[in-house]
This record gives C-alpha cells, structure tokens and sequence, in this order.
C-alpha cells in the first residue's frame, strides 16, 4: 500500500517520506526533497544544537541495534527515491537532446555506462 502511494507521488519528502499529495509545501533539493515540516524540525535541532556536536557519520551515533533496523528501510526508500530522481533528470535531458556521451560526462561515467543505467534498452 505504501509503495502504491509513493509511485503515484510525484515526489515524497526524502526525510519522512511523505508523498507531495500529504504535505503543505515540498522543497527540491538535487535528487531530494523536503517538506515544511521536516524544514520545521530541522530549524529545532539547529536552534537546539549542543555547544559541542561530535562528528561521526549518522550510524555511528547509533548505540543501539534496533534504531539501526528501524533506520534501514527508511535509508532504502531515500535511495530508491534519489535514483528514481536521477533517472528522471537523465531522462529530461535526453528529451532536451543531450547525448549518451554528455550525460555519462556530466555523471563522470562512460557513455556505455550511462547508456547501459538509464536507457531502461539492454
Ligand atoms: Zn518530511
């Protein structure tokens, strides 16, 4: 069922993955989005930010296995989400007539690779 509703979104907030049809506003990022209430939330933990923050990746600051199950999924959709979005822009730019071999320069790749990614021909 929530697939469902993800595919028919045109875009889901890369945060809480809530479909654009669920929020107020969606704000694009490259390849992510945000929407006002994850932006509310933010501004909260930057208004609260400890004096002193210790730089490690976000699973490292995990301490438990259970937060990092609960986080896998989520971590999947967003990837999902950014490749889906990816495409999307590979696919715009062929309309816009951009050649195999731009699109694998713009994405430092070969023209064969990035043919062979996102043409969806084998
Ligand atoms: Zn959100």
């Amino acid at each position: 069922m929530a697939s469902s509703t993800m595919s028919s979104a045109i875009a889901t907030c890369s945060f809480c993955l809530k479909p654009d049809s669920e929020v107020e506003a969606l704000v694009a990022g490259p390849g992510v989005f945000i929407c006002g209430g994850c932006v509310e939330l933010c501004r909260q933990v930057i208004e609260n930010k400890p004096a002193s923050v210790p730089r490690l990746a976000p699973w490292e600051q995990a301490h438990d296995v259970e937060t990092v199950l609960r986080s896998l999924p989520l971590v999947a959709k967003a990837s999902v989400q950014v490749e889906e979005s990816l495409t999307g822009w590979v696919r715009r730019a062929r309309a816009l007539g951009a050649s195999w071999a731009r699109i694998g320069a713009a994405l430092e790749m070969t023209r064969q690779s990035a043919w062979e990614r996102f043409s969806g021909e084998e």
